[in-house]
């Protein structure tokens, strides 16, 4: 049962030497081979480079000497395929990168090798992080380990998956409009959107620059505390990081009162379409949060509303932007043409799929010429009017609640034929990218049959991660959520 342990209880573990980084890797891998032709989290998985990093991890660890630096220790831990790790396939879950190798590690990957991580595999998402489900990656649609005929959500639908079958102590992700803190809802895990500039992202394929953000997801507050340490930061590869300080983010951990604490309740949650088992969970989990010793009241954004047309502009403007360097003469796959402009469509037309297609051709449509100033610069004020609800709320509350999402996890082919739906799955989670703000999910509940996730959403100031945490993390020790194992866990 070494592969249930939440990523602490096994560093913890290791630190005593109870079980070795040899053992805690193969509970991983022994859980995939159990489940994951069923979960089908992982695109793959190089074992011979995992079983030599635990290998250096024990030696290490044998050696006991001053470890407080290398709090991840023999960890293995797996990263969406959206992430640079040298030496490693980095295919955004499209076949325009297939074989393609990274040469470099992204800071974030950096940063995990650092603390001692074991980096693993690679994990499903929807092509260049373009979806809810991953029914839009180009290789399988990951299932979900509640129920496997439903999606885990998108785009990292992998990663939460992992965490949720127990596959992997914790995956990393990101998240443009809700692709970290969605999943982990639909799965039932732990999962941080920090604050724009927070985590460095280079080594991050850009989906859309001015919201990716990269961000945890785990088994509990504290190891999503622990990870968000360790990969936050300033980075001068990265001028939009953020040169603030790095908070022990551990130490928000543990309040026994939620006194002073002041809480608010979307007053325009409660959109047509909301799931009432959704509902019912998140007022409960309010009324809970106020047992505890927070004050609650309701708060007004309202431009919420516009929240999901205004993303639908701006992330496709930016991902046609980023995605022009896909040309096949720099990266990955090519088809080869009479002509440069021959080889440039034709590698592109057999590269990307539907849904990259469509949002290049949207986002190039909304940047030219007579359409810019009516869409794009539109969308660019109307996120400053949903920046100012923000600062607004925040003058009055230190986090917000709503749901994550507005319903539970979906079967696969729901919505995968209606874009606007599939859209709309992340009608709670975009405007927290947009503004700039953090997020995080965590479970707050499940639907009665079929037994499924349900996810809490907690917004926080710009670089209120600590205090989110603290929230989460009185919930969670008062809560059982955490604690259910999915069936194919
Ligand atoms: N589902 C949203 C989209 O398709 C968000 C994706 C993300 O956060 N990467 O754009």
């Amino acid at each position: 049962m070494l592969h249930r342990l939440s990523l602490s209880e096994l560093s913890a573990r290791l630190a005593r030497r109870e079980v070795s980084a040899q053992e805690a890797l193969q509970a991983c891998l022994d859980q995939i081979d159990r489940v994951d032709p069923q979960v089908k989290a992982f695109l793959s998985i190089d074992r011979a480079d995992a079983r030599a990093q635990a290998e250096a991890a024990d030696q290490e660890l044998a050696a006991g000497g001053d470890l407080s630096d290398r709090p991840l220790l023999g960890v293995p831990i797996a990263l969406k395929d959206v992430l640079c790790q040298r030496g490693q396939p980095v295919g955004c879950g499209s076949k325009l990168l297939d074989g393609f190798i990274s040469p470099y590690d992204g800071t974030v990957v950096a940063k995990l090798k650092a603390a001692g991580a074991v980096l693993f595999g690679r994990l499903n998402m929807d092509e260049f992080a373009m979806g809810s489900s991953t029914e839009n990656s180009a290789y399988w649609t990951t299932l979900n380990p509640w129920d496997p005929t439903r999606i885990p959500g998108g785009s990292s639908g992998g990663c939460a998956a992992a965490v949720a079958a127990n596959e992997a102590f914790a995956t990393i992700g990101s998240d443009t409009g809700g692709s970290i803190r969605q999943p982990a809802a639909l799965c039932g895990c732990v999962g941080v959107k920090p604050t724009y500039g927070r985590v460095s992202r280079y080594g991050l394929v850009a989906f859309a620059s001015s919201l990716d953000q990269i961000g945890p997801f785990t088994k509990t507050v504290g190891d999503a505390a622990l990870l968000l340490e360790t990969i936050s930061g300033h980075d001068r590869r990265d001028s939009t990081s953020l040169p603030e300080p790095v908070p022990r983010y551990r130490d928000f951990l543990g309040a026994t009162s939620l006194e002073g604490l002041r809480i608010g309740v979307v007053k325009e949650f409660q959109i047509g379409g909301l799931d009432p088992e959704v509902e019912a969970s998140v007022r409960q989990a309010v009324a809970h949060l106020e047992s505890l010793g927070a004050q609650v009241r309701e708060v007004s954004l309202p431009h919420s509303d516009y929240a999901a047309a205004t993303y639908y502009i701006l992330a496709p403007a930016e991902a046609s932007a980023n995605l022009a360097r896909f040309d096949g003469v720099r990266y990955g796959r090519r088809v080869d043409g009479p002509d440069p402009f021959e080889l440039n469509s034709r590698t592109r037309g057999a590269g990307f799929g539907a849904e990259v297609k469509r949002r290049i051709i949207l986002g190039t449509y909304v940047l030219s010429s007579g359409y810019y100033d009516a869409f794009y610069l539109r969308a660019q004020k109307v996120r400053t009017l949903i920046r100012n609800d923000f600062d607004r709320a925040f003058g009055e509350v230190d986090a917000i609640l709503s749901p994550t999402a507005p319903t539970p996890a979906f079967r696969v082919g729901e919505k995968s034929s209606d874009p606007l739906q599939m859209y709309l799955s992340d009608i709670f989670t975009i405007s927290c990218n947009l503004a700039g703000i953090c997020g995080m999910s965590i479970p707050c509940g499940f639907t009665q049959s079929p037994k499924l996730p349900i996810g809490l959403q907690l917004l926080g100031k710009p670089l209120g991660e600590g205090t989110l945490l603290r929230i989460a993390e009185a919930y969670e020790r008062t809560t059982p959520w955490h604690r259910e194992v999915a069936p194919l866990g």
